[in-house]
Protein backbone atom coordinates (compact mmCIF):
# COMPACT_ATOMS: atom_id res chain seq x y z
CA UNK A 1 0.00 0.00 0.00
CA UNK A 2 0.83 3.45 -1.11
CA UNK A 3 1.71 5.42 2.34
CA UNK A 4 2.43 8.90 0.50
CA UNK A 5 -0.75 11.17 -0.27
CA UNK A 6 -1.43 10.43 -4.13
CA UNK A 7 -2.27 13.34 -6.56
CA UNK A 8 -4.96 11.40 -9.36
CA UNK A 9 -6.96 12.76 -11.24
CA UNK A 10 -9.84 11.97 -13.60
CA UNK A 11 -9.31 14.00 -17.31
CA UNK A 12 -12.36 12.84 -19.42
CA UNK A 13 -12.87 15.19 -22.33
CA UNK A 14 -16.96 16.83 -23.02
CA UNK A 15 -16.84 14.54 -26.32
CA UNK A 16 -19.98 12.35 -25.43
CA UNK A 17 -21.89 10.66 -22.97
CA UNK A 18 -19.45 9.85 -19.83
CA UNK A 19 -19.29 6.06 -20.21
CA UNK A 20 -18.40 3.50 -17.35
CA UNK A 21 -14.95 3.59 -18.29
CA UNK A 22 -14.80 6.95 -16.88
CA UNK A 23 -17.08 6.20 -13.51
CA UNK A 24 -14.28 2.86 -13.14
CA UNK A 25 -11.09 5.02 -13.89
CA UNK A 26 -12.68 7.85 -11.34
CA UNK A 27 -13.25 5.81 -8.98
CA UNK A 28 -9.27 4.26 -8.73
CA UNK A 29 -8.19 7.68 -8.65
CA UNK A 30 -10.72 8.33 -5.83
CA UNK A 31 -9.81 5.29 -3.93
CA UNK A 32 -6.29 5.50 -4.41
CA UNK A 33 -6.58 9.49 -3.43
CA UNK A 34 -8.70 8.98 -0.32
CA UNK A 35 -6.51 5.81 1.25
CA UNK A 36 -3.26 7.98 1.04
CA UNK A 37 -4.98 10.58 2.57
CA UNK A 38 -3.95 13.13 -0.96
CA UNK A 39 -6.37 14.42 -3.98
CA UNK A 40 -8.68 13.43 -6.32
CA UNK A 41 -8.78 15.83 -9.36
CA UNK A 42 -11.25 16.46 -11.89
CA UNK A 43 -9.64 17.82 -15.02
CA UNK A 44 -11.80 18.56 -18.61
CA UNK A 45 -9.98 17.87 -21.83
CA UNK A 46 -11.66 20.04 -23.77
CA UNK A 47 -8.69 21.14 -26.32
CA UNK A 48 -10.70 19.56 -29.56
CA UNK A 49 -13.02 21.75 -30.11
CA UNK A 50 -14.38 19.78 -32.85
CA UNK A 51 -15.50 16.95 -30.90
CA UNK A 52 -17.00 18.54 -28.47
CA UNK A 53 -20.66 17.93 -27.37
CA UNK A 54 -22.55 20.58 -25.52
CA UNK A 55 -24.39 19.37 -22.38
CA UNK A 56 -21.83 16.59 -21.74
CA UNK A 57 -19.45 18.69 -19.24
CA UNK A 58 -22.15 19.33 -16.95
CA UNK A 59 -23.18 15.29 -17.42
CA UNK A 60 -19.22 14.52 -16.35
CA UNK A 61 -20.04 16.90 -13.04
CA UNK A 62 -23.31 15.29 -12.36
CA UNK A 63 -22.33 11.40 -13.18
CA UNK A 64 -19.70 11.93 -11.06
CA UNK A 65 -21.49 13.80 -7.72
CA UNK A 66 -24.46 11.32 -8.26
CA UNK A 67 -21.61 8.26 -8.38
CA UNK A 68 -20.51 9.59 -4.91
CA UNK A 69 -17.06 10.58 -6.71
CA UNK A 70 -16.37 14.42 -5.17
CA UNK A 71 -12.90 15.39 -6.60
CA UNK A 72 -11.66 17.85 -4.06
CA UNK A 73 -10.23 20.59 -6.93
CA UNK A 74 -12.38 20.79 -10.68
CA UNK A 75 -13.79 23.06 -12.80
CA UNK A 76 -16.55 24.36 -11.13
CA UNK A 77 -15.31 24.19 -8.02
CA UNK A 78 -11.71 25.78 -8.55
CA UNK A 79 -8.46 24.59 -6.70
CA UNK A 80 -4.78 25.50 -6.32
CA UNK A 81 -3.41 24.43 -9.47
CA UNK A 82 -6.53 25.81 -11.58
CA UNK A 83 -8.16 26.90 -13.96
CA UNK A 84 -8.82 22.86 -14.47
CA UNK A 85 -10.84 22.94 -17.74
CA UNK A 86 -7.79 22.99 -20.90
CA UNK A 87 -9.01 25.81 -22.72
CA UNK A 88 -8.42 28.03 -20.23
CA UNK A 89 -4.70 26.86 -20.26
CA UNK A 90 -3.36 28.37 -23.34
CA UNK A 91 -0.89 30.38 -21.63
CA UNK A 92 0.66 27.16 -19.58
CA UNK A 93 1.11 25.30 -22.84
CA UNK A 94 2.59 28.02 -24.46
CA UNK A 95 5.18 28.69 -21.98
CA UNK A 96 5.95 24.64 -22.15
CA UNK A 97 6.13 24.38 -25.96
CA UNK A 98 8.73 27.48 -25.78
CA UNK A 99 10.86 26.02 -23.23
CA UNK A 100 10.82 22.73 -25.64
CA UNK A 101 11.62 24.05 -28.62
CA UNK A 102 14.09 26.29 -27.17
CA UNK A 103 15.89 23.05 -26.15
CA UNK A 104 15.63 21.47 -29.47
CA UNK A 105 13.09 19.07 -28.83
CA UNK A 106 10.15 20.07 -30.53
CA UNK A 107 10.22 22.39 -33.62
CA UNK A 108 7.56 24.30 -35.45
CA UNK A 109 6.27 22.45 -39.08
CA UNK A 110 4.84 24.37 -41.77
CA UNK A 111 3.50 21.50 -43.65
CA UNK A 112 -0.27 21.71 -45.11
CA UNK A 113 -2.28 19.25 -44.83
CA UNK A 114 -2.49 18.63 -48.52
CA UNK A 115 1.27 17.64 -48.14
CA UNK A 116 0.42 15.89 -44.95
CA UNK A 117 -2.18 13.74 -46.86
CA UNK A 118 -0.32 12.89 -49.72
CA UNK A 119 2.48 11.47 -47.84
CA UNK A 120 0.22 9.20 -45.99
CA UNK A 121 -1.71 7.91 -48.95
CA UNK A 122 1.75 7.45 -50.29
CA UNK A 123 3.11 5.57 -47.22
CA UNK A 124 0.25 3.72 -47.13
CA UNK A 125 0.19 2.32 -50.75
CA UNK A 126 3.47 0.89 -49.88
CA UNK A 127 2.80 -0.39 -46.91
CA UNK A 128 4.05 1.58 -44.50
CA UNK A 129 3.00 2.62 -41.28
CA UNK A 130 1.66 6.32 -41.78
CA UNK A 131 3.96 8.89 -39.79
CA UNK A 132 5.61 12.05 -40.27
CA UNK A 133 8.27 12.80 -43.20
CA UNK A 134 10.20 15.24 -41.40
CA UNK A 135 10.38 17.48 -43.73
CA UNK A 136 10.50 20.58 -41.04
CA UNK A 137 12.30 18.67 -38.40
CA UNK A 138 15.58 19.72 -39.37
CA UNK A 139 14.78 23.45 -41.03
CA UNK A 140 17.21 26.14 -39.28
CA UNK A 141 15.72 27.19 -35.90
CA UNK A 142 16.45 30.88 -36.91
CA UNK A 143 14.34 30.58 -39.93
CA UNK A 144 11.63 28.84 -38.99
CA UNK A 145 11.13 31.30 -35.93
CA UNK A 146 11.18 34.15 -38.92
CA UNK A 147 8.53 32.01 -40.55
CA UNK A 148 6.17 32.01 -37.45
CA UNK A 149 6.72 35.93 -36.69
CA UNK A 150 5.51 35.84 -40.44
CA UNK A 151 2.28 34.47 -39.59
CA UNK A 152 2.74 31.44 -41.39
CA UNK A 153 0.60 28.58 -39.85
CA UNK A 154 2.42 26.18 -38.06
CA UNK A 155 1.81 23.28 -36.02
CA UNK A 156 4.51 22.38 -33.02
CA UNK A 157 5.94 19.26 -33.46
CA UNK A 158 7.82 17.07 -30.84
CA UNK A 159 11.40 15.44 -31.91
CA UNK A 160 11.23 12.04 -31.33
CA UNK A 161 14.55 9.92 -30.77
CA UNK A 162 15.04 8.34 -33.63
CA UNK A 163 18.15 5.96 -32.74
CA UNK A 164 17.69 3.72 -29.87
CA UNK A 165 15.21 2.43 -27.36
CA UNK A 166 12.42 3.92 -25.05
CA UNK A 167 11.38 2.11 -22.22
CA UNK A 168 8.18 3.27 -20.78
CA UNK A 169 7.05 1.80 -17.03
CA UNK A 170 3.71 0.66 -16.51
CA UNK A 171 2.36 -0.41 -12.95
CA UNK A 172 0.53 -3.38 -14.14
CA UNK A 173 2.56 -4.47 -17.08
CA UNK A 174 6.03 -4.01 -16.58
CA UNK A 175 8.61 -2.03 -19.07
CA UNK A 176 7.57 -1.51 -22.33
CA UNK A 177 10.23 -1.36 -24.96
CA UNK A 178 9.82 0.06 -28.11
CA UNK A 179 12.29 0.81 -30.68
CA UNK A 180 12.60 4.59 -31.39
CA UNK A 181 12.98 4.51 -35.05
CA UNK A 182 9.08 3.22 -34.84
CA UNK A 183 8.32 6.36 -33.12
CA UNK A 184 6.69 9.64 -34.66
CA UNK A 185 7.10 13.53 -34.48
CA UNK A 186 3.85 13.83 -32.67
CA UNK A 187 1.82 17.22 -33.35
CA UNK A 188 2.17 19.20 -29.80
CA UNK A 189 0.28 21.78 -30.60
CA UNK A 190 -2.02 22.71 -33.08
CA UNK A 191 -1.97 25.37 -35.60
CA UNK A 192 -5.26 26.75 -33.48
CA UNK A 193 -2.90 27.73 -30.75
CA UNK A 194 -4.16 24.68 -28.31
CA UNK A 195 -2.27 21.50 -27.73
CA UNK A 196 -2.99 17.97 -28.47
CA UNK A 197 -4.11 15.68 -25.88
CA UNK A 198 -0.21 14.73 -25.60
CA UNK A 199 0.79 18.37 -24.53
CA UNK A 200 -1.68 18.95 -22.41
CA UNK A 201 -2.03 15.97 -20.55
CA UNK A 202 1.55 15.94 -19.69
CA UNK A 203 2.00 19.74 -18.96
CA UNK A 204 -1.12 19.31 -16.52
CA UNK A 205 -0.04 16.18 -15.05
CA UNK A 206 3.36 18.46 -14.03
CA UNK A 207 1.80 21.52 -13.06
CA UNK A 208 -0.97 19.30 -10.77
CA UNK A 209 1.84 17.66 -9.14
CA UNK A 210 -0.11 14.27 -10.05
CA UNK A 211 1.43 11.58 -8.52
CA UNK A 212 -0.12 8.61 -10.63
CA UNK A 213 -1.65 8.51 -14.15
CA UNK A 214 -4.57 5.76 -14.14
CA UNK A 215 -6.19 6.22 -17.35
CA UNK A 216 -7.47 4.05 -20.21
CA UNK A 217 -5.52 1.31 -22.38
CA UNK A 218 -6.11 2.78 -25.56
CA UNK A 219 -3.08 5.62 -24.17
CA UNK A 220 -0.93 2.39 -24.30
CA UNK A 221 0.12 3.28 -27.92
CA UNK A 222 1.66 6.95 -27.41
CA UNK A 223 2.99 6.05 -23.89
CA UNK A 224 6.06 6.31 -25.53
CA UNK A 225 5.71 9.32 -26.50
CA UNK A 226 4.53 10.60 -22.99
CA UNK A 227 7.56 9.09 -21.40
CA UNK A 228 9.88 10.90 -23.94
CA UNK A 229 7.99 14.56 -23.39
CA UNK A 230 8.07 14.36 -19.77
CA UNK A 231 12.00 13.80 -20.16
CA UNK A 232 12.83 15.98 -22.74
CA UNK A 233 10.91 18.46 -20.22
CA UNK A 234 13.11 17.17 -17.48
CA UNK A 235 10.35 15.85 -14.89
CA UNK A 236 10.13 13.28 -12.61
CA UNK A 237 7.88 10.34 -14.10
CA UNK A 238 4.37 10.09 -12.04
CA UNK A 239 3.44 6.27 -11.43
CA UNK A 240 1.12 5.30 -14.92
CA UNK A 241 -1.68 2.76 -14.82
CA UNK A 242 -3.20 1.73 -17.51
CA UNK A 243 -6.38 -0.48 -16.57
CA UNK A 244 -8.34 -3.05 -18.69
CA UNK A 245 -10.40 -2.57 -22.22
CA UNK A 246 -13.97 -3.41 -21.92
CA UNK A 247 -15.17 -6.10 -24.00
CA UNK A 248 -18.49 -6.74 -24.82
CA UNK A 249 -20.91 -9.10 -22.53
CA UNK A 250 -19.89 -12.32 -24.32
CA UNK A 251 -16.18 -11.23 -24.42
CA UNK A 252 -15.65 -11.36 -27.60
CA UNK A 253 -14.39 -7.89 -29.01
CA UNK A 254 -15.01 -4.25 -27.84
CA UNK A 255 -18.33 -3.09 -27.10
CA UNK A 256 -20.38 -1.15 -29.99
CA UNK A 257 -22.57 1.28 -30.63
CA UNK A 258 -24.79 -1.84 -31.05
CA UNK A 259 -24.05 -3.46 -27.95
CA UNK A 260 -25.14 -0.33 -26.35
CA UNK A 261 -28.44 0.07 -28.12
CA UNK A 262 -28.75 -4.16 -27.27
CA UNK A 263 -28.08 -3.28 -23.54
CA UNK A 264 -30.19 -0.67 -23.33
CA UNK A 265 -33.63 -2.64 -24.51
CA UNK A 266 -32.66 -5.24 -22.22
CA UNK A 267 -32.80 -2.14 -19.00
CA UNK A 268 -29.24 -1.60 -18.70
CA UNK A 269 -26.71 0.62 -20.02
CA UNK A 270 -22.89 1.48 -20.37
CA UNK A 271 -23.72 5.30 -19.53
CA UNK A 272 -23.97 6.53 -16.17
CA UNK A 273 -26.85 8.98 -17.02
CA UNK A 274 -29.05 6.35 -17.38
CA UNK A 275 -28.42 4.74 -14.59
CA UNK A 276 -30.59 6.61 -12.17
CA UNK A 277 -33.21 6.35 -14.59
CA UNK A 278 -33.26 2.92 -15.16
CA UNK A 279 -33.27 2.35 -11.24
CA UNK A 280 -29.62 1.67 -10.68
CA UNK A 281 -27.98 2.51 -7.22
CA UNK A 282 -24.92 4.92 -6.88
CA UNK A 283 -23.36 1.96 -4.86
CA UNK A 284 -24.34 -1.02 -6.96
CA UNK A 285 -22.58 0.76 -10.12
CA UNK A 286 -19.22 1.64 -8.58
CA UNK A 287 -19.16 -2.02 -7.04
CA UNK A 288 -19.73 -3.57 -10.39
CA UNK A 289 -17.17 -1.20 -12.12
CA UNK A 290 -14.82 -1.47 -9.48
CA UNK A 291 -14.42 -5.22 -9.80
CA UNK A 292 -14.63 -5.17 -13.76
CA UNK A 293 -10.65 -4.81 -13.28
CA UNK A 294 -9.83 -4.96 -9.58
CA UNK A 295 -8.40 -8.74 -8.75
CA UNK A 296 -10.60 -9.27 -5.25
CA UNK A 297 -12.82 -12.28 -5.13
CA UNK A 298 -15.21 -11.80 -7.81
CA UNK A 299 -18.69 -11.62 -5.57
CA UNK A 300 -17.17 -8.89 -3.29
CA UNK A 301 -19.64 -6.80 -1.98
CA UNK A 302 -18.29 -3.42 -0.88
CA UNK A 303 -19.55 0.16 -0.22
CA UNK A 304 -17.18 3.22 -1.02
CA UNK A 305 -15.58 3.19 1.88
CA UNK A 306 -15.16 -0.29 2.19
CA UNK A 307 -13.25 0.10 -1.22
CA UNK A 308 -10.79 2.75 0.36
CA UNK A 309 -9.78 0.64 2.87
CA UNK A 310 -9.03 -2.44 0.54
CA UNK A 311 -7.79 -1.12 -2.80
CA UNK A 312 -4.50 -1.42 -3.93
CA UNK A 313 -2.85 -0.74 -7.32
CA UNK A 314 -1.18 -3.72 -7.15
CA UNK A 315 -4.36 -5.79 -7.00
CA UNK A 316 -5.30 -3.91 -10.73
CA UNK A 317 -5.51 -6.44 -13.65
CA UNK A 318 -4.22 -5.72 -17.10
CA UNK A 319 -6.86 -8.26 -18.48
CA UNK A 320 -9.79 -7.33 -20.53
CA UNK A 321 -12.78 -7.70 -19.10
CA UNK A 322 -16.52 -8.24 -20.15
CA UNK A 323 -19.18 -6.10 -19.32
CA UNK A 324 -21.64 -8.33 -17.41
CA UNK A 325 -25.04 -6.60 -16.72
CA UNK A 326 -26.17 -9.39 -14.55
CA UNK A 327 -23.48 -8.56 -12.23
CA UNK A 328 -24.96 -5.31 -12.29
CA UNK A 329 -28.09 -6.66 -11.38
CA UNK A 330 -26.32 -8.70 -8.77
CA UNK A 331 -24.47 -5.71 -7.13
CA UNK A 332 -27.54 -3.88 -7.08
CA UNK A 333 -29.94 -5.84 -5.62
CA UNK A 334 -27.26 -6.84 -2.90
CA UNK A 335 -27.10 -3.10 -2.33
CA UNK A 336 -30.37 -2.41 -1.85
CA UNK A 337 -30.38 -5.05 0.86
CA UNK A 338 -28.49 -3.14 2.69
CA UNK A 339 -29.93 0.74 2.98
CA UNK A 340 -31.89 0.78 6.29
CA UNK A 341 -35.16 1.03 5.52
CA UNK A 342 -35.65 5.18 5.58
CA UNK A 343 -32.81 5.60 2.96
CA UNK A 344 -34.52 2.66 0.61
CA UNK A 345 -37.73 3.99 1.36
CA UNK A 346 -36.42 7.67 0.38
CA UNK A 347 -34.81 6.33 -2.78
CA UNK A 348 -37.94 4.30 -3.93
CA UNK A 349 -40.23 7.55 -3.44
CA UNK A 350 -40.00 8.91 -6.53
CA UNK A 351 -40.72 6.09 -8.26
CA UNK A 352 -44.22 6.25 -7.25
CA UNK A 353 -44.34 9.90 -7.32
CA UNK A 354 -43.58 9.76 -10.72
CA UNK A 355 -46.33 7.86 -11.84
CA UNK A 356 -48.64 10.41 -9.76
CA UNK A 357 -49.30 8.42 -6.97
CA UNK A 358 -50.18 9.44 -3.14
CA UNK A 359 -47.07 8.20 -1.92
CA UNK A 360 -46.72 8.87 1.76
CA UNK A 361 -44.12 8.11 3.97
CA UNK A 362 -45.16 6.14 6.75
CA UNK A 363 -47.17 3.85 4.68
CA UNK A 364 -43.85 3.47 2.89
CA UNK A 365 -41.95 2.43 5.83
CA UNK A 366 -44.08 -0.07 6.21
CA UNK A 367 -44.23 -1.70 2.65
CA UNK A 368 -40.02 -1.79 2.25
CA UNK A 369 -40.02 -4.57 4.62
CA UNK A 370 -42.19 -6.51 2.52
CA UNK A 371 -40.28 -5.74 -0.87
CA UNK A 372 -36.89 -4.95 -0.29
CA UNK A 373 -35.59 -8.15 -1.21
CA UNK A 374 -38.05 -8.91 -4.74
CA UNK A 375 -36.19 -5.52 -5.90
CA UNK A 376 -33.57 -5.73 -8.68
CA UNK A 377 -33.45 -2.14 -9.31
CA UNK A 378 -35.31 0.66 -7.55
CA UNK A 379 -37.98 0.93 -10.26
CA UNK A 380 -39.14 -2.43 -9.27
CA UNK A 381 -41.02 -1.23 -6.39
CA UNK A 382 -43.64 -0.11 -8.87
CA UNK A 383 -44.55 -3.65 -9.77
CA UNK A 384 -44.75 -4.77 -6.20
CA UNK A 385 -46.05 -2.13 -4.28
CA UNK A 386 -47.82 -0.21 -6.88
CA UNK A 387 -51.38 -0.68 -6.16
CA UNK A 388 -50.73 0.17 -1.93
CA UNK A 389 -51.44 3.57 -2.97
CA UNK A 390 -53.93 2.72 -5.83
CA UNK A 391 -57.67 3.80 -5.26
CA UNK A 392 -58.60 0.86 -6.97
CA UNK A 393 -56.95 -2.03 -8.97
CA UNK A 394 -58.38 -3.67 -12.35
CA UNK A 395 -57.36 -7.49 -11.95
CA UNK A 396 -57.38 -9.40 -15.35
CA UNK A 397 -60.65 -10.87 -14.85
CA UNK A 398 -59.38 -14.53 -15.70
CA UNK A 399 -56.99 -14.19 -12.88
CA UNK A 400 -59.49 -14.47 -10.06
CA UNK A 401 -60.07 -17.75 -11.43
CA UNK A 402 -58.46 -19.88 -8.76
CA UNK A 403 -56.19 -22.96 -10.91
CA UNK A 404 -58.51 -25.99 -10.94
CA UNK A 405 -61.90 -24.25 -10.04
CA UNK A 406 -64.20 -22.08 -12.49
CA UNK A 407 -65.40 -18.93 -11.83
CA UNK A 408 -68.20 -19.62 -9.93
CA UNK A 409 -66.69 -21.87 -7.13
CA UNK A 410 -63.92 -19.28 -7.02
CA UNK A 411 -67.12 -16.09 -6.35
CA UNK A 412 -67.69 -18.88 -3.55
CA UNK A 413 -64.20 -18.97 -2.49
CA UNK A 414 -64.16 -15.43 -2.61
CA UNK A 415 -67.41 -14.57 -0.63
CA UNK A 416 -66.44 -17.00 2.24
CA UNK A 417 -63.37 -14.99 2.51
CA UNK A 418 -64.97 -11.63 2.45
CA UNK A 419 -67.41 -12.96 5.32
CA UNK A 420 -64.37 -14.67 7.68
CA UNK A 421 -62.14 -10.98 6.73
CA UNK A 422 -65.24 -8.45 7.72
CA UNK A 423 -65.95 -10.44 10.49
CA UNK A 424 -62.12 -9.42 12.25
CA UNK A 425 -62.40 -7.25 14.87
CA UNK A 426 -58.68 -6.24 13.73
CA UNK A 427 -57.33 -6.74 10.09
CA UNK A 428 -53.36 -7.43 11.19
CA UNK A 429 -51.87 -9.93 9.51
CA UNK A 430 -51.42 -11.91 13.00
CA UNK A 431 -55.16 -11.88 13.43
CA UNK A 432 -56.41 -12.39 9.51
CA UNK A 433 -54.11 -15.31 8.66
CA UNK A 434 -55.19 -18.15 11.07
CA UNK A 435 -59.04 -17.69 10.51
CA UNK A 436 -58.32 -18.21 6.36
CA UNK A 437 -55.99 -21.07 6.97
CA UNK A 438 -58.78 -22.49 9.03
CA UNK A 439 -61.35 -22.30 5.89
CA UNK A 440 -58.51 -23.92 3.75
CA UNK A 441 -58.00 -26.81 5.99
CA UNK A 442 -61.98 -27.27 6.65
CA UNK A 443 -62.54 -26.71 2.95
CA UNK A 444 -60.51 -29.07 1.82
CA UNK A 445 -58.95 -26.37 -1.01
CA UNK A 446 -55.29 -26.07 -1.44
CA UNK A 447 -54.26 -22.48 0.00
CA UNK A 448 -52.58 -21.83 -3.39
CA UNK A 449 -56.06 -21.53 -4.47
CA UNK A 450 -57.47 -19.03 -1.80
CA UNK A 451 -54.97 -17.01 -1.20
CA UNK A 452 -54.28 -16.83 -4.75
CA UNK A 453 -57.88 -15.11 -5.41
CA UNK A 454 -57.58 -12.77 -2.33
CA UNK A 455 -53.85 -11.65 -3.93
CA UNK A 456 -55.53 -11.01 -7.43
CA UNK A 457 -58.70 -9.29 -5.73
CA UNK A 458 -56.72 -7.14 -2.98
CA UNK A 459 -53.57 -6.61 -4.93
CA UNK A 460 -54.88 -6.98 -8.57
CA UNK A 461 -52.00 -8.68 -9.59
CA UNK A 462 -50.51 -12.61 -9.19
CA UNK A 463 -47.25 -11.42 -7.89
CA UNK A 464 -46.91 -9.90 -4.43
CA UNK A 465 -45.70 -9.10 -0.73
CA UNK A 466 -46.40 -10.93 1.30
CA UNK A 467 -50.38 -11.46 1.55
CA UNK A 468 -51.73 -10.93 4.87
CA UNK A 469 -48.94 -8.41 6.01
CA UNK A 470 -49.92 -6.62 2.03
CA UNK A 471 -53.95 -6.38 2.90
CA UNK A 472 -52.96 -5.24 6.24
CA UNK A 473 -51.46 -2.14 5.01
CA UNK A 474 -53.76 -1.85 2.35
CA UNK A 475 -56.11 -1.57 5.23
CA UNK A 476 -59.72 -3.52 6.27
CA UNK A 477 -62.18 -1.16 3.77
CA UNK A 478 -60.13 -1.14 0.70
CA UNK A 479 -59.65 -4.71 0.83
CA UNK A 480 -63.00 -5.81 1.27
CA UNK A 481 -64.34 -3.25 -1.18
CA UNK A 482 -61.29 -4.91 -3.92
CA UNK A 483 -63.26 -8.35 -2.94
CA UNK A 484 -66.00 -7.42 -3.60
CA UNK A 485 -65.74 -6.14 -6.70
CA UNK A 486 -63.80 -9.35 -7.57
CA UNK A 487 -67.13 -11.31 -6.36
CA UNK A 488 -69.24 -9.34 -8.68
CA UNK A 489 -66.45 -10.44 -11.86
CA UNK A 490 -66.20 -13.55 -11.25
CA UNK A 491 -70.12 -13.10 -11.03
CA UNK A 492 -70.26 -11.52 -14.57
CA UNK A 493 -67.99 -14.41 -16.07
N1 LIG B 1 -9.09 12.95 -22.09
C1 LIG B 1 -8.60 11.63 -22.07
C2 LIG B 1 -9.73 10.67 -22.31
O1 LIG B 1 -10.88 11.06 -22.14
C3 LIG B 1 -7.99 11.33 -20.72
C4 LIG B 1 -6.97 10.29 -20.68
C5 LIG B 1 -6.15 10.45 -19.42
O2 LIG B 1 -6.71 10.13 -18.35
O3 LIG B 1 -5.03 10.90 -19.49
O4 LIG B 1 -9.52 9.55 -22.69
Amino acid sequence: MSTKPARTRVAPSPTGHMHLGTARTALYCYLLAKQTGGQFLMRLEDTDLKRTVEGTEQELYDGLRWLGLQYDEGPDIGGPCGPYRQTERREIYQRHIQTLVASGNAYPCFCTAEHLDRVRQEQLKNKQNPRYDGTCRNLDPGQAARRVANGEPYTVRFKMPTEGVTVAHDHLRGDITTQNDQLNDFVLLKTDGLPTYHLAAIVDDYEMGITHVIRGSEWLGTFPLHVNLIRAFGWEEPIFVHLSVFLKPSGKGKMSKRDSAAAMKDGHSIFVKDMDELGFTPEGVLNWCALMGWGVAEDDVMTLDQMVERFSIDSLTPSPAAVNFQKLDHFNATHIRLFTAEDLAARIKPYFVREGLPVDDATLLKIVPLIRERLVTLGDCLDFAAFFFKEEVTPVPEELIAKGLDAKQSAEIARKSHQILSALSSFSHSEAEPPMRAYVEESGLNPNQVFGILRVATTGQKVSPPLFESMEIIGRDKCLARIEKAIQVLESL
